[in-house]
């Protein structure tokens, strides 16, 4: 059978930037600073505990929101961190990573004619989740070179069909982190509006210099009408086992776990049992995070101070965003290109993420990466 009469629902998508970067620097050899993942293992204990649980015959479908003692840890960290009490019964779930609560709580919340307000540059699997629910992202571009959010154009791109604004908070791409102002003028935006945020808070515990995250879980008002998205495979150098987890609100969460059940139904069991314990006897992995990567990324710049890229050290995450003006003026998608195949060091483009790129010489490099991958790439950055 041949698919000629399929019509495709996502006509403008093709491969993720991050699976063509990291297979341009497999192809290449190069050292991968494109896609966002760390090159070191997750901790010791954890490993044990994961491996106990597989041998503990804790490998059949656990319950769909999630096993009650990972949803009891998640609003313990939750009340510890933001001060916010979630009822781990109905108001945490489970999910397959953080990918997945964001299409589910997308799909909860819109559908065909909504409206969906987006920033760019957006994390990748936002605007084809808005496009599958047949609803339309409006884009507004963050404000350079910080990267803030225009919250006067934010209300004059509210309409009546606007039913979710998405924010994320540390930033991927740009590094850069909301403020109390922010959730505050956000809150005052949607006051008396049928609208719903969806915040993407995966990179949480990576904010540097002495900042503090802002959730919208600390936030009175927005904490009623938002989804709160996390990953542990961030916060625990394990991105491939996809664990992740929402908090929102009772009715919220139903919604959510109506479209939950359906996806997926239910997430990794024994990664489960092996997280929530984890939790209960390592707490201080996730306090010690943002000091462990301020280091890797005061050391990426201290390396790259003598090259001709120039560039802020990021608020957050562990992505650090260059400008290669200096050196050239090809698109950033040529030159990413340029400095896979040819140079040996992978980043990735920012015009992927925006609906309409604007003309700067800007890339985005990750630093979760052994000292030594750092070194090499830094070495080889300095002699362009
Ligand atoms: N949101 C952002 C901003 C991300 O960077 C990522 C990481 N890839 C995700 C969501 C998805 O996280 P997960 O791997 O848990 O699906
Ligand atoms: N979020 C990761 C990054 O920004 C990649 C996730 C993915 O490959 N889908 O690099």
């Amino acid at each position: 059978m041949s698919g000629d009469n399929l019509q495709s629902k996502l006509p403008n998508v093709g491969t993720t930037i991050f699976t063509v970067m990291s297979k341009m620097a497999q192809d290449h050899g190069a050292l991968n600073l494109s896609q966002g993942y760390p090159d070191f293992d997750c901790p010791e204990r954890l490993k044990e505990l994961v491996n106990q649980y597989l041998h503990d015959r804790k490998n059949q479908y656990p319950p769909m929101t999630g096993i009650p003692l990972l949803r009891q840890e998640i609003a313990k960290k939750v009340s510890a961190y933001y001060g916010f009490t979630a009822d781990p019964e109905t108001e945490v779930t489970v999910t397959s990573g953080a990918t997945e609560a964001l299409f589910d709580a997308i799909h909860a919340t819109v559908t065909s004619g909504d409206e969906v307000i987006v920033f760019d540059p957006a994390y990748d699997s936002y605007v084809p989740a808005i496009a599958l629910a047949g609803a339309k992202a409006i884009h507004i571009p963050l404000l350079l070179p910080d990267y803030a959010v225009d919250w006067s154009r934010v209300e004059d791109s509210i309409s009546d069909k606007t039913r979710l604004i998405i924010i994320n908070t540390p930033h991927n791409p740009c590094g850069s982190i909301l403020q109390q102002e922010d959730l505050d003028s956000l809150a005052t935006l949607i006051h008396d509006r049928p609208i719903y945020v969806l915040s993407d808070e995966v990179y949480e515990h990576m904010v540097y210099d002495g900042n503090m995250h802002h959730s919208v879980l600390c936030h009175e008002e927005l904490a009623k009408k938002s989804f709160a998205v996390f990953s542990f495979g961030k916060t625990y150098h394990a991105t491939g086992w996809k664990l992740a987890y929402c908090v929102a609100a009772e009715k919220l969460s139903a919604e959510f776990r109506k479209v939950h059940q359906f996806v997926t139904f239910t997430t990794s069991s024994f990664v489960q049992y092996a997280i929530a314990d984890f939790l209960q006897e390592c707490p201080e992995h996730a306090q010690e995070l943002a000091q462990f990567y301020q280091a890797k990324r005061d050391l990426f710049c201290s390396l790259l101070a003598d090259s001709k890229f120039r560039f802020t050290p990021s608020s957050g995450t562990y992505f650090q965003l260059v400008d290669y003006g200096e050196i050239s003026n090809r698109s950033d998608v040529d030159f990413a290109n340029y400095l896979t195949q040819k140079k040996g060091v992978a980043a990735i483009p920012l015009a992927p993420f925006y609906e309409s790129p604007p003309a700067t010489t800007i890339i985005r490099f990750c630093f979760c990466k052994d000292d030594s991958t750092l070194e090499r790439a830094a070495e080889i950055l300095c002699n362009i």
